[in-house]
């Protein structure tokens, strides 16, 4: 991760945005054993922090707006695979459909009023990993402004969010990895007051007789999403938004993502590469993306 802060206060600013960053990651990984979430997880129900609240009800709602493509409940099907442990394997279709019942976020109850989540079906759990870094990203700009800085960027992995222009007065430049190589970029966006925010199917994988396993799992399948897509950026001013539907996207497809797209155009836009080498964007980022390859741009 880095942080990084211009102005007057900018070391105390990068500060607390650090103690930030552990803090809400102390919080919500679900591989901290006494993290709040963690704790939700093992005994079924729970009071949420008002963090985690915020989270939870947005990745609900992303839930229902998305058809069920982001799913917080997934956890015990992404753990099947190992991507928490490490133990990377493919699972047998009985141990997919065994999890798969239990990735239900239909039987999440959140009461609004109380903060309260109790999951309705046994051994159920969660993983706000597909959303945390975005909110994360979103509070950091707001610790940012507290502190009376205008001008800063913070970069946890994929996730890119900034505060106001640089000191020069021009927009931030944001890179976006190539899929296909590592070392390389698809492209660069210029943006302020923006999250730059990339899901991809070479951020976490393993592969096992020739075939590449992600960490995306598509919900109606139970297996790494195979939407035809490598990489999914999202820009958006909301960093929980971007998080949120650069992961969904991913699941959807082209076609999917285009149609929420143009329900939602003045949320987001989209930077989508496929698996056979189109580089896609929609208009809104016409006038800040730049690439040398050829861009096809949704309208
Ligand atoms: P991101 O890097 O934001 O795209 O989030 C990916 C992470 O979210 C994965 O590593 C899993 O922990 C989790 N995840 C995988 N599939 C889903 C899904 N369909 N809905 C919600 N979270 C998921
Ligand atoms: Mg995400």
């Amino acid at each position: 991760m880095t942080v990084t802060a211009y102005g007057k206060n900018a070391d105390q600013a990068v500060e607390d945005a650090v103690a930030e960053i552990n803090r809400l990651d102390a919080m919500l990984s679900t591989g901290i054993s006494d993290s709040e979430i963690y704790r939700l997880n093992e005994s079924g129900s729970g009071v949420l922090s008002l963090d985690a609240s915020a989270i939870v009800s947005e990745a609900l709602q992303l839930n229902e707006d998305t058809d069920g493509a982001l799913n917080v409940a997934i956890y015990p099907v992404v753990q099947l695979w190992g991507f928490y442990s490490g133990d990377f394997r493919v699972p047998a279709q009985d141990e997919i459909d065994e999890k798969l019942a239990l990735a239900d976020a239909g039987a999440i109850s959140f009461d609004r009023s109380s903060n309260t989540v109790s999951f309705e079906k046994e051994s159920m759990a969660i993983d706000l990993g597909c959303i945390a870094k975005g909110y994360t990203s979103n509070r950091i700009m707001e610790i940012f402004r507290e502190d009376g800085v205008d001008s800063g960027i913070v970069s946890l992995g994929c996730n890119v969010q900034t505060l106001g222009k640089k000191t020069t007065g021009t927009d931030w430049r944001v890179a976006i990895q190539d899929p296909e190589d590592p070392e390389g970029y698809l492209g660069t966006v210029n943006v302020s007051d923006k999250a730059v925010i990339t899901s991809g199917s070479y951020e976490r994988y393993f592969e096992e007789n020739g075939v590449r396993y992600h960490h995306i799992i598509d919900p109606q399948t139970g297996y790494p999403a195979d939407s035809g897509l490598e990489s999914v950026t999202i820009v958006s001013s909301d960093g929980m938004l971007a998080d949120g539907l650069s992961t969904s996207i991913f699941i959807m497809g082209v076609e999917d993502g285009t149609k929420y797209w143009e329900k939602h155009r003045d949320e987001f836009d989209m930077i989508l590469y496929t698996s056979d080498g189109r580089l896609m964007a929609t208009e809104g980022v016409e006038d800040c993306f730049e690439s040398d390859r050829d861009i096809l741009y949704l309208r």
